[in-house]
């Protein structure tokens, strides 16, 4: 563990995505709405990062908690941990000689805790949870959110309530039915899930840790980007490829990038971010390509990459702003193609990634086919997922 009394959190204050109207960090809270009705996403800001040298990263734990500098919690003793962060960044040597593109990377975040990349954003959301004195709280999600936030609510001792889609596979009910939460399944998907979520907020008090309408778990998400930076050397990647949902690695990822180069721990050009969907559910792709007025017109279906299935990401003007800003593109594989991705990067690679990462493999084929990367470019893909928690879903294909 870390010698606590050395962290200091440099966060200074929240700010809105759409206004930079500021907010305190010191009380609750979730989202900002403008004058015009718009509701966006509230970012932590960080100040005096300049002061903050690489070289404290040497006496660090193995977990994301060794950027605390960048991290919203004040006092290390609210730390809600499971051992989150720092996973494996692994060279695809077999893949990269059969694409013939020899630099293909992967940062396999299957080996979480719950198996997926969203322990990174709940182990931050509860630790504030903790921090703040939040008893009680609840979230829509696809299955892994449920099952992240169910664990260290466990770990916290704190009340939670996951409503979840019915069609999910078994396991992430299990895992939340184990960890002590209240599970209530929906027919639909996580939007319906939302709206049940609303409802039963207008009548009992539960605090709303929904994707990107809760300020922390994008601070978690985004220490991606810093391990990446870390794992390359400081020399970031070309491109990388996201499996993307609700978008909070993406933009986290993106802000990461932004907070290292203020601190001066990376010079030089960021990589272009390539947001990956199913054509079950691809309104990032839609939007991104000008396809319709607004996400909300947008008719999805279920997909066996259950985290791709997110009809109205909240944040997509913000996941929308990275893709332009990178110089990156929204990209869509079919079902077929992201399971046929699974097999591979399993037989080639002897890994067993979620349908969400399969999704990648097809994705970096077609962007070299359509010229939007080369194959020398420097790659990287993030398995966002544990492929064993899908055995379901396996079988239906
Ligand atoms: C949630 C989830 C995603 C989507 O993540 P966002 O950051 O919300 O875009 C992708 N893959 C898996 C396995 C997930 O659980």
């Amino acid at each position: 563990m870390i010698p606590t009394d050395l962290l200091t959190s440099h966060i200074t204050h929240l700010e809105c995505a759409d206004n930079e109207e500021k907010f305190s960090h010191l009380e609750i809270q979730t989202f900002c709405t403008s004058a015009n009705g718009k509701k966006s996403p509230l970012y932590a800001k960080y100040g005096s990062l300049n002061k903050v040298g690489k070289n404290v990263l040497k006496e660090r734990t193995a977990s994301l908690w060794r950027y605390f500098e960048f991290l919203p919690v004040l006092n290390p003793e609210n730390i809600v941990s499971l051992g989150e962060g720092l996973t494996p960044l692994l060279h695809l040597e077999n893949l990269a000689k059969e694409l013939h593109i020899p630099n293909l990377y992967l940062k396999d975040e299957s080996l979480n805790p719950t198996g997926s990349f969203k322990a990174r954003g709940q182990a931050v959301a509860v630790s504030k949870m903790k921090e703040l004195g939040i008893r009680r709280c609840i979230v829509p999600t696809a299955g892994n959110a449920g099952g992240a936030l169910a664990a260290y609510c466990a770990k916290a001792k704190i009340d939670v309530t996951v409503v979840m889609p019915r069609h999910t596979p078994e396991i992430f009910k299990q895992e939340c039915s184990y960890f002590g939460a209240e599970l209530i399944l929906v027919d639909g998907l996580i939007s319906d899930c939302g709206r049940v979520v609303g409802e039963m907020r207008a009548k009992e008090d539960y605090f709303d840790v929904s994707t990107m309408k809760e300020p922390y778990r994008l601070e978690g998400k985004k220490t991606m980007g810093f391990e990446i930076a870390e794992q390359m050397n400081w020399q970031l990647p070309d491109v990388i490829f996201y499996p993307t949902g609700g978008g909070t690695g993406l933009i986290g990822i993106w802000k990461a990038f932004h907070e290292m180069k203020q601190a001066g721990w990376i010079t030089g050009k960021f990589p272009k971010m390539i947001a990956v969907q199913t054509e079950n559910c691809q309104p990032v792709v839609w939007s991104f390509a000008g396809k319709h007025e607004s996400a909300a017109a947008y008719v999805a279906r279920p997909s066996v990459a259950n985290g791709l299935a997110v009809p109205f990401p909240f944040a997509e003007r913000q996941i929308l702003q990275v893709l332009k800003e990178s110089g990156g593109y929204a990209l869509s594989v079919t079902e077929t193609e992201l399971m046929n991705g699974v097999k591979s990067f399993a037989k080639n690679e002897g890994l067993f990634v979620a349908p969400e990462g399969g999704a990648l493999l097809p994705a970096v084929k077609k962007a070299i086919e359509n010229k939007w990367i080369g194959a020398e470019d420097n790659i990287l893909l993030l398995n966002t997922g544990s492929g064993y928690k899908y055995s379901e879903n396996f079988m239906q294909i």
